[in-house]
């Protein structure tokens, strides 16, 4: 973050003063719709931040109508791919331009720290935008050897309508993994956000329209889940439904799905990630440290999460008294504070839900070594302790459930077999890590482990050019990298003889 904007008064002034984009956004114009709405509130402060046009049944139908004319008859999908690279070069500079206010509506809307919204957040939107556009004219279809009476051509075609469904933990950064690949593809996109979370997509679709993307290209439609969501899942003229969310929702989608045009869907979900310290990590202060940020980053509500910390026996008490530590010396406060190190989790039912899981953890016996309690930081907000729980089983439901809020379970273990049937004891299979020196023990573990992702001596790294998605009930398909196009994609075979 610039130093101009490195200052709390700063940001409070611009919260003042900020004005949030409250309608659908269909067909390249402004939307109310029916006319429904709903209230979006700050876990911030628990304020009203706006009241957001309410999508129906009806409201899907013409978004999804929307992008089925700019796929079936409108210019994107025809274009040479370096021309929509270039249409997606000029949204991801315009999204730059309007970082500040972007970062914003995330930071108030999400709670996250405003730090965050601006860093993490927004660097990863603008930098997916970039990469695609960058990517969408240097991809190569394929011609396999054949008898010498026939050629044959491989191609890649765009799918078609994309329904684009994301969570509120990182609304615009998912929804760019989703938008920028099946753009770069030639598809067009219904996007709906999370209900928690609309305000910073609103603001994305009318930035689409202004980057010159044609009309129906990118619509983005708010709503709840049950309705509008399940709208799109059910909608039979959308070809892809790319879905990132919980289990439980992704389980909808797949029936959605089976119930209307078998479009296809894909799903990034939920996790318990495994994080296993050997007692040769490289450094163990380290391991420790970053057990610890990577737990309670963005409040903890990450898929990827390594909420079961896996300790060897023998480096336990160490291990578990830095992190304890660490939990200690978090700074948590108001999101608008660039200081801030752990903003507001994403309202007043998670908090809820999270204490009842600390409250699970109790009385199933896990020894709280800190954290536990909600904070008072700005009235009326929705602020917590980080959380750490030693002594915990495989059995208890901190071990087995996903938190999606600060707080980390730490079991330990004495043989390498042991550590690797505990990660592997999960219904997920998002990510995984492990501290070792020796190179043979991380390949070892890194293919036991069955997780999309395997972390080594590290947590969390990573750029566009890796896949990410989930084994198991973490979902199917990937995320990032060339291997997203595949979700938007068909491949066509051409068989010419003569
Ligand atoms: P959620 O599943 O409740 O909601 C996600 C989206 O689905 C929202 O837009 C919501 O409106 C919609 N939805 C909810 N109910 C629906 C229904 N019945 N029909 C259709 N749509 C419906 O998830 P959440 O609480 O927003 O996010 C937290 C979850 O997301 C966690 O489980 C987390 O692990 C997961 N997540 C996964 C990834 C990943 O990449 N694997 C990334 C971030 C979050």
């Amino acid at each position: 973050m610039p130093d101009s904007d490195n200052d709390h008064g700063t940001w409070l002034r611009r919260a003042e003063r900020w004005v949030p984009s409250t309608r659908h956004r269909i067909a390249g114009a402004d939307e109310d719709g029916s006319g429904a709405s709903f209230r979006v509130r700050s876990p911030r402060d628990g304020r009203e931040l706006a009241v957001v046009a309410d999508a129906g049944e009806p409201e899907i139908d013409r978004a999804v109508h929307a992008a089925r004319r700019a796929f079936d008859a409108g210019p994107w999908p025809r274009l040479p791919p370096a021309a929509r690279g270039q249409a997606l070069l000029r949204l991801a500079d315009l999204i730059e331009e309007h970082r500040c206010e972007l970062a914003l509506a995330v930071s108030l809307e999400n709670g996250k720290p405003i730090s965050e919204a601006y860093g993490v957040e927004l660097r990863a939107a603008i930098a997916t935008f970039r990469w695609y556009g960058q990517l969408a004219d240097k991809l190569h279809d394929t011609s396999p050897h054949t008898d010498p009476g026939a050629l044959a051509l491989v191609t890649r075609e765009p799918t078609g309508v994309v329904g684009a469904v994301v969570p509120w933990n990182f609304p615009l950064s998912l929804a760019s993994w989703k938008l920028a690949p099946a753009l770069a593809a030639g598809c067009t996109a219904v996007l709906k956000p999370s209900e928690l979370t609309p305000l910073s997509s609103l603001l994305l679709g009318r930035l689409a329209d202004e980057s010159g993307l044609p009309p129906g290209v990118l619509n983005v439609v708010a709503g709840d889940g049950p309705v509008a969501g399940r709208a799109l899942g059910l909608h039979p003229g959308v070809d892809v439904l790319a879905f990132t969310g919980s289990t439980a929702v992704g389980r909808h989608f797949l029936r959605y799905a089976a119930d209307s045009n078998l479009k296809r869907v894909w799903l990034e979900l939920g996790g318990k990630s495994p994080n296993i310290v050997l007692p040769d990590a490289p450094d163990l202060e380290t391991a420790a440290a970053t057990a610890a940020w990577a737990v309670f980053f963005n409040q903890g509500e990450m898929c990827t999460a390594p909420s079961r910390l896996l300790v060897h026996s023998s480096v336990a008490e160490r291990i578990v008294d830095t992190v304890v530590g660490r939990a200690r010396a978090l700074r948590v406060g108001d999101p608008l504070d660039p200081a801030t190190e752990m903003g507001a989790v994403a309202g007043e039912a998670r908090v809820r839900a999270v204490l009842g899981h600390v409250r699970a953890g109790q009385e199933a016996g896990a020894r709280l070594r800190t954290g536990g309690a909600r904070l008072d930081r700005v009235p009326g907000g929705s602020y917590l302790e980080p959380t750490v729980f030693d002594r915990v089983t495989p059995d208890m439901r901190i071990a087995r459930e996903e938190v999606f809020g600060p707080v980390l379970s730490v079991l330990t273990f004495d043989t390498e077999e042991e550590a690797v049937a505990l990660a592997n004891d999960t219904e997920y299979g998002l990510a995984a890590a492990v501290w070792t020196a020796d190179l043979g023990t991380a390949h070892r573990l890194s293919r036991a482990l069955r997780a999309g992702t395997v972390w080594v001596n590290c947590y969390e790294e990573g750029g566009l050019s890796v896949p990410f998605g989930g084994y198991k009930q973490s979902g199917n398909g990937r995320d990032k990298s060339v291997h997203a196009l595949e979700k938007y994609t068909e491949l066509k075979t051409t068989w010419m003889q003569w």
